[in-house]
């Protein structure tokens, strides 16, 4: 009981400081707990538009077992184990346009997020996607693009691959997937003064609107180091940035820090099933609760 209750609160439940807002749009009183943890149809309520929603982060889809890869095979179950209990991937500015009631949110959305470009997504995502009519957000290492990850920092385990070209990336774009901001060089912008992280940040932003043609509104931070000056910087030109802090993202979060989920910690498939269900939101909770705990006895984020 105590297992499905933590998990009840971490996927459905709306935080407290969600009510004031719901109760201004002249929500009828009494409506709002009940109709949060039972919603699993679309409406155009706004209820609906705010709730949390888990926006998951990947990297690599390849078979080297490092801690930044998810193997082919074991994503597209991933991802057909969502489609099969009618998630709908979407994209952050969906998200964020939802939250905004400009749109309207599917019934059991989930953001998918690829940090660095990796040009293995072409093959093993793309078409996936596609096919399944989900819809994401790649994080792209302006500097970097038909080079490879390996930039300063990077741990000796993570394998170098190639990363997404400009023409791959304009192949991508028409397909619904979005395209936001990673840095130019992928450096710690914790390890730069405040002018150099602003240059990392802007610079990243205007090249991939300019090789693309088209507006580049959210920002992941490499190795997600942040500090105060970084995270004003990215408040100030993006719609929301997203940290690897561990959790579900709601409208009351900073936008310029959004948590999110590491696909490491559901990497295989069996547990990638509990995704979206009471026992899984426990899970995910555990995890959180460990990896916080880690980070604070380590002194760095994981
Ligand atoms: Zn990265």
């Amino acid at each position: 009981m105590a297992i499905n209750t933590a998990g009840q609160k971490f996927f459905r439940e709306l935080p407290p400081k969600q009510i004031a807002p719901l109760k201004a749009a002249n929500l009828a009183p009494g409506t709002i707990p009940t109709s949060i943890t039972r919603m699993e149809k679309p409406s155009a309520s706004v209820a609906e538009n705010h709730r949390p929603v888990p926006i998951l982060t990947y990297h690599s889809l390849d078979d080297s077992g490092s801690v930044t890869s998810v193997a082919p095979a074991d994503f597209v179950q991933h991802m057909r184990s969502l489609a099969r209990r009618g998630f709908t991937g979407i994209s952050l500015s969906e998200l964020l346009d939802a939250w905004e009631n400009k749109t309207t949110l599917p019934a059991r959305p989930v953001v998918l997020t690829f940090d660095d470009g990796f040009a293995n997504l072409l093959p093993h995502a793309a078409p996936l996607l596609s096919e399944l009519k989900f819809r994401a957000t790649l994080f792209v290492v302006s500097g970097r693009c038909g080079q490879t990850n390996d930039w300063p920092d990077q741990a000796p385990s993570i394998p170098r691959l190639p990363l997404l070209t400009w023409d791959e990336l304009a192949q991508l774009a028409p397909l619904g997937w979005e395209i936001g901001a990673h840095t130019v060089t992928h450096r710690p912008l914790t390890s730069l003064s405040a002018d150099e992280a602003r240059r990392e940040i802007l610079e990243s932003k205007t090249t991939i609107e300019q090789k693309l043609s088209r507006a580049v509104t959210t920002f992941a931070y490499p190795f997600g180091l942040m500090n105060a000056a970084s995270r004003d910087c990215v408040r100030e030109n993006f719609r929301a940035g997203c940290s690897v802090e561990f959790g579900t993202a709601a409208p009351p979060h900073d936008r310029s820090a959004l948590p999110r989920l590491d696909v490491y910690y559901l990497r295989s498939p069996a547990i990638f099933n509990w995704f979206g269900t009471s026992a899984g939101g426990a899970y995910l909770v555990l995890r959180g609760a460990g990896r916080l705990l880690k980070t604070r006895l380590q002194g760095a984020p994981q």
